[in-house]
């Protein structure tokens, strides 16, 4: 294959094929020089430009290849070279002198989440002596959607998911950077795990039930898997969850942060963890394991800047509470443990624009796949497609903000939209439409009897607002997207004052790449070997996800972290101390 070579003296060593060419690139050459001269601390040295441009580059690149190099080598240079973030030195060993307190436990699991709180509860039905710590005063919960698809209530509603097209759906959204076999895993052992949480909850006289609103349209199924408990979802779930673990004498200790695990030699087992206490530093001593449980690192900027850069062009965030900020990740991998190598963030297109953030959330009209505008008043996407895709198109627009629009007609309008996956929120109890004059207050929503009313409080230029509305009636009325290919059944038109708009923008509900695992929960050390003594488990946990979240299987982060921390807490507690 013809290559072209950089070597290290650029002028006078620009081969194609063994051929020199620097003549060719003689323009280039002198003008980089010329920067170079001016000092210009965007270009890099030339020695610089040769380690961030690497030796070889295909030669379908060598026409226009000079300006690129210097602009890759400063990118290069940027991650390779200069950025070096302050999580990725880790911290000296905090020395015995500094312990204040000593415990022991079996297992010890970090963070009380729906994955930590099941693996305390597990590893202790299993018999073992367990040490829970979390960093907050209470537990931390979100949502309501739990999938399952193999358990018993499945099962008497006649409810039939097929399991291979789960497993298809979750590598698809995935890029297939998944480890199929962590989803084979899920799938197998889920439905026993979710069994015993509906007798729990059975003995607490809690309801729950299968949640049926999916609907399939082309080109996305989604499957009737979430279970939800009620009344409160799943603080109704984690509070289950908190009294039962109590109720075995699991040590639950709130505002107690994990700060380091203990690992004394560099291959051997992890034996404990050392938290930071109200009174000083607790050392937990773990006969059999240590289970990571502690979430992703959605409130840490450093990490998302580093992991998942996109995310840094988010409106908000879905973990107000911002304890998740990567520890248990961080702690694991200052021990010699692997982080996923994608990224996972969970993407969500209905954030609130104005300080106050999720809880504003305009999500009972905005959510639904009406025209939607960015803030020049174009419209750039389907509308219709799931809520990480979404938010994917939403972070390219100014600001990554959108105007969602309706007409008087958007009552009706609603139902026949249901907007593909998780959109249908209109009838859930979670939300409702009397906020809709607290919206509107803040200047969420706005109202207008003409159009031009509407760009004007939108606050858009009018002439392309029109513009673009008077296109998307034109579509309408041919019944057929030829702009953005959005189903034609969702194709509403913009007519009937008065109009309505309401402003969103792209958040980050959660990450979901962290620790490497194998199927027995163990993380990885980076040569992918098992790290005695520590699991993972929920969002601390990776290679289930990638790129984005699969709605479409619906509830299955929460399904991740039930299964994989319910699993881990039985394998630590059968391990021989
Ligand atoms: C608004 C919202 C709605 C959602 N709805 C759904 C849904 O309906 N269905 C679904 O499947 N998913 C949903 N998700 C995602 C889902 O809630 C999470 O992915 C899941 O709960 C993660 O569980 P986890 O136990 O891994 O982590 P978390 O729930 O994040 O729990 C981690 C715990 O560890 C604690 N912790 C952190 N650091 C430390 C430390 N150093 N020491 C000790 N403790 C520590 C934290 O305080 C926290 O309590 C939603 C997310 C959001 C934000």
């Amino acid at each position: 294959m013809a290559h072209l070579s950089l070597n290290k003296c650029m002028r006078n060593k620009i081969t194609l094929n063994g051929v020199n060419k620097t003549h060719l690139y003689e323009k280039e050459i002198n003008m980089f020089e010329e920067k170079k001269a001016e000092g210009k601390k965007m270009l890099v040295s030339r020695r610089q430009l040769l380690v961030g441009a690497g030796a070889t580059v295909a030669f379908g690149a060598a026409a226009s290849f000079l300006p690129k190099v210097v602009t890759n080598a400063a990118a290069a240079t940027k991650t390779t070279v200069c950025k070096k973030y302050s999580f990725e030195t880790p911290p000296a060993p905090i020395p015995a002198s500094q312990i204040k307190t000593k415990k022991s436990a079996d297992v010890v699991v970090l963070g009380a989440g729906l994955g930590g709180l099941c693996a305390a509860y597990a590893a202790a039905d299993k018999g073992a002596k367990v040490v829970l710590l979390e960093k907050r005063k209470t537990f931390t919960f979100h949502g309501g959607w739990n999938a399952s698809l193999d358990d018993r209530l499945h099962k008497s509603n006649n409810i039939v998911i097929p399991k291979d097209r789960w497993m298809a759906e979750i590598m698809r959204f995935g890029a297939y950077n998944a480890n199929a076999k962590l989803i084979k895993l899920w799938l197998d052992e889920h439905g026993r795990i979710m069994n015993k949480i509906l007798d729990m909850a059975d003995a607490a006289k809690i309801k729950y039930f299968v949640d049926t609103n999916n609907k399939s349209y082309w080109p996305y199924t989604e499957y009737p898997s979430a279970i939800q408990f009620l009344p409160g979802w799943n603080y109704t779930l984690c509070g289950l969850l908190e009294k039962n673990i109590k109720e075995k004498g699991v040590d639950l200790l709130y505002e107690t942060p994990a700060v380091q695990l203990i690992r004394k030699h560099k291959k051997g087992k992890v034996t404990g963890v050392v938290a930071k206490g109200k009174d000083g530093y607790v050392q937990v001593d773990a006969a059999k394991g240590v289970i990571i449980c502690s979430g992703g690192y959605t409130n840490n900027r450093e990490m998302l800047e580093k992991y998942s850069p996109r995310c840094l062009k988010i409106t908000g965030n879905g973990y107000p509470e911002g304890s998740d900020t990567g520890d248990g990740i961080l702690m694991g991998m200052w021990i010699g443990g692997a982080k996923q190598e994608t990224d996972a963030p969970m993407l969500w297109d209905g954030f609130s624009t104005v300080p106050g953030g999720f809880r504003d959330s305009v999500v009972n009209l905005t959510r639904q796949p009406f025209l939607n505008v960015n803030l020049l008043g174009e419209r750039y996407m389907n509308e219709d497609a799931p809520f990480g895709f979404t938010a994917n198109q939403d972070m390219r627009q100014p600001e990554s903000k959108k105007w969602t629009v309706w007409d008087a007609n958007w009552d009706a309008d609603k139902d026949k939209l249901h907007g593909t996956v998780c959109e249908n929120m209109v009838k859930t109890p979670l939300w409702s439409n009397k906020d809709y004059e607290k919206f509107k207050n803040k200047g969420i929503i706005v109202e207008a009897d003409t159009l031009e009313g509407l760009a004007d409080n939108m606050k858009v230029p009018r002439d392309t607002f029109i513009a673009t509305v008077k296109r998307y009636n034109q579509l309408v009325q041919k019944a057929v997207d030829d702009d953005f290919g959005k189903d034609s059944v969702k194709l509403t038109a913009i007519v009937k004052p008065p109009f309505g708009a309401g402003i969103t923008g792209a958040g980050l509900l959660v990450t979901m790449d962290g620790l490497r695992i194998n199927t027995d929960l163990q993380v990885l050390d980076t040569e992918g070997k098992p790290i005695p003594g520590l699991y993972a488990a929920g969002n601390a946990s990776g290679d289930f996800f990638s790129n984005d979240y699969p709605i479409t299987t619906t509830g299955v982060s929460h399904g991740r972290a039930y299964t994989f921390g319910w699993l881990a807490g039985e394998k630590a507690a059968e391990l021989k101390g």
